[in-house]
């Protein structure tokens, strides 16, 4: 048995990630335009007419970009919950009725055999998710965009052996940066993104509760940069005495990042 998880965009021009395992291969969001996420998922050797859905965690625009067109091309179905169908049918008017699986934030349900548990999040959107997806003992998590460390999203990702968890801004980077006073209290406010030191927080937490691989995602192309991510997590992990249990590595904003690959309950980044 083997589940991967693959990040092909990460960051606010586009998130999207490739999820398989049990015999189902999905996609959380589709943040860029179809044919970047097509040739993404060409280039990991996916056909697009092979997924079995595409899961949405919320309605803002780098993670539904691409949407309309690819389930109007290919009849993807999209599964997301009132709140965000509400959101993305008022940018997306056009979505074939075909195409609209509804799920309900906090209720588990099943694509094939794979297990899907869409959690709540606090983030500026009308119903935003993260998700936990299993097959016989593997479990994987995408917990992005997230204003917040609270319970009840660690606690439905913890068990998780991989993870892909927000690491978006440093703290001091968003106040000394260019960004005007508005856009810098929404990324640090309660419902805007997860900074390096509470990503590495949550992390210490999570590894104490199973996680073994982590890529860090949605970095911030202005607040944030790729080593100032990883030392901060990678020196709590060390100061928590999780130095070289945890597979740390960084998703890309817009290329296809490493694979992070399940077996047996071993996850390694290849
Ligand atoms: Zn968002
Ligand atoms: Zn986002």
């Amino acid at each position: 048995m083997r589940m991967t998880l693959c990040p092909l965009f990460s960051g606010s021009s586009g998130n999207s990630i490739y999820i398989a395992g049990g015999g189902v291969r999905l996609l959380v969001d589709a943040g860029m335009s179809a044919a970047r996420e097509e040739a993404a998922l060409r280039e990991i050797g996916v056909n697009v007419r092979d997924l079995d859905g595409i899961l949405v965690t919320h309605e803002h625009v780098d993670h539904i970009r691409g949407l309309g067109v690819l389930c109007r091309k290919h009849g993807l179905p999209v599964y997301a919950n009132e709140g965000t169908w509400r959101g993305i049918l008022e940018k997306e008017p056009g979505i074939p009725a075909r195409c609209v699986p509804t799920f309900y934030t906090g209720e588990d349900f099943y694509i094939g055999g794979v297990n899907v548990r869409p959690f709540a999040i606090p983030h500026d959107a009308y119903e935003p998710v993260g998700f936990t997806v299993e097959s016989r003992g593997l479990r994987c998590g995408v917990a992005t965009d997230i204003g917040h460390i609270c319970e009840p999203w660690i606690s439905a990702v913890a068990g998780c052996q991989a993870l892909v968890l927000e690491a978006n801004h440093d703290v001091e980077m968003v106040e000394r940066g260019p960004y005007p006073q508005r856009l810098r209290k929404r990324i640090l406010g309660r419902n805007g993104h997860l900074c390096n030191a509470d990503c590495a927080k949550a992390l210490v937490e999570l590894a104490k509760k199973g996680t073994r691989a982590v890529s860090l995602a949605h970095l911030s192309a202005d607040n944030n940069l790729p080593e100032l991510a990883y030392n901060t997590v990678w020196e709590a992990l060390c100061d928590a005495g999780y130095a070289g249990e945890v597979c740390v590595s960084v998703a890309r904003r817009d290329r296809v990042s490493d694979m992070l690959v399940l077996e047996d309950e071993v996850a390694d980044a290849v």
